[in-house]
């Protein structure tokens, strides 16, 4: 039975690639670290999961996807992509179907296929992590659009992004945003029991440190996460001013720092979007954690009939 495909997940740090059956269930898995050679690591990992049973081949990657050509035509987090057609490769080597999407767009087409989007015809999903990706589902199809939902400005004057522009959410809410902040703050002598984090670096601090320290009651980094939400929240605004979906799915390592930043961030939206689409959202988080790169890039392969 022809009833797996491989999830193929390629981020900043790490290439995952896994065999995906077809509830979303992960039966291996191999990861690499992205290394210049990404197309070799690719294929060598693909050769070990491959089966006569596999049905096709999916990709999620952090950047923008031509969505004619499937070739990554920009990704500032990982320029050495750039310019890559991976779905033309590798649909030439294996003779199998071969979808590519952004990341974030793939983690939505998962969290229909599988996740806490199963029971939603319309949602807009977020992926807050070093940066911020976005997908969008309407009437139960994944839009073909660039979603680029980190890159909508929140801030006129904005903090610059490493996209043209300046003031955008990703720049404000995502874990490189809190952490740089958090660096900045401490430069500048901010009383923090952070200034103990990690050895006393205070350059190796990860969001999930900032979220602890919070917890532990200080100021610095409480607040922080919660400007990191409220930024969040006047994104969320306008995306359910747009889209008005039945739900805001959030995924991503910062999930973890919920009940500080997205409760500020649902705060926040309520405050700004109109109140009668925003009483029908649903904000919630990710149903798929650990797996949901690769079960993403498997679903556009298991689940095609969201993607068009
Ligand atoms: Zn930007």
């Amino acid at each position: 039975m022809i009833n797996l495909a491989i999830g193929i997940d390629i981020g900043g740090t790490n290439i995952r690639v896994a065999q995906v059956d077809s509830d979303g269930r992960v039966l291996k898995k191999i990861k690499r670290e992205t290394s210049e050679d990404i197309v070799k690591n690719l294929t060598d990992a693909i050769d070990e999961l491959i089966t006569e049973n596999t049905a096709g081949i999916g990709i999620g990657v952090a950047g923008v996807v031509d969505s004619k050509t499937g070739v990554v035509s920009r990704s500032p987090n990982l320029p050495q992509v750039e310019g890559i057609d991976f779905a033309g490769i590798l649909k030439e080597k294996y003779g199998i179907p071969v979808r590519i999407e952004n990341d974030a767009n793939a983690a939505a087409v998962g969290e229909k296929f599988a996740g806490a989007g199963r029971r939603f015809d319309d949602f807009v999903m977020l992926t807050l992590g070093t940066g911020i990706g976005g997908g969008v589902v309407i009437d139960g199809s994944l839009l073909p659009v660039a979603a680029e939902l980190g890159h909508i400005t929140v801030e006129a004057k904005g903090r610059k992004c490493l996209c043209p522009n300046s003031g955008c959410l990703e720049s404000y809410a995502s874990g490189r945003a809190i952490v740089s902040e958090v660096i900045e703050e401490l430069e500048r002598g901010a009383e923090s029991l952070l200034k103990g984090c990690c050895d006393g670096n205070i350059y190796k601090i990860t969001p999930e440190d900032v979220y602890n320290y919070a917890l532990e009651g200080d100021t610095l980094a409480r607040e922080t996460l919660k400007n990191a939400g409220k930024y969040l929240g006047i994104g969320i605004a306008s995306l359910v001013n747009i889209f008005s979906p039945q739900a805001v799915i959030i995924g991503g390592g910062l999930v973890g720092a919920w009940n500080i930043l997205v409760n500020e961030a649902i705060k926040e939206a309520n405050k700004r979007a109109f109140p009668e689409l925003m009483k029908n959202v649903e904000v919630l988080p990710a149903g798929l954690t650990d797996n949901a790169g690769v079960v993403g890039a498997a679903s556009l392969v298991l689940y095609s009939d969201i993607t068009r």
